[in-house]
């Protein structure tokens, strides 16, 4: 994409609306035919959204940052409070039918993505 000639089609639009401008909505299949490494040939993939995992408590990088933000001054890097970007990179999760095989495929700056 070239960012210089959008600046030029919205000329009064600061760059942070044209990012929203860009943002979109994506419909994606249940199932994909892409390349499997194990398999290593196309198979059919079941396709589904990723999503981070729940953080333990007990773990033992966890305990390590309570135990280093305790007290006065705890605080080891600035909390970050005002975010200019108002999306997330969407990341798919593809499932090979035939062997198992899981791997991410990391996607791009999506208002919402929709599996159909
Ligand atoms: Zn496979």
């Amino acid at each position: 994409m070239n960012v210089c000639k959008r600046r030029k089609k919205y000329k009064n639009v600061d760059v942070f609306s044209i990012a929203k401008l860009e943002a979109i909505n994506m419909n994606v299949p249940k199932e994909i035919t892409t390349y499997c490494p194990k398999c290593r040939e196309h198979q059919a993939h079941a396709v589904s959204l990723y999503k981070a995992g729940k953080r333990r408590a007990l773990a033992k990088g966890e305990r390590h940052h309570k135990r280093e933000k305790k007290g006065y001054g705890g605080q080891k890097y600035p909390l970050q409070r005002e975010f200019a970007k108002t999306t997330k990179k969407q990341t798919l999760r593809l499932k090979c039918k035939k062997c198992g095989y899981t791997r991410h495929k990391e996607g791009i700056r999506l208002r919402k993505l929709a599996i159909v």
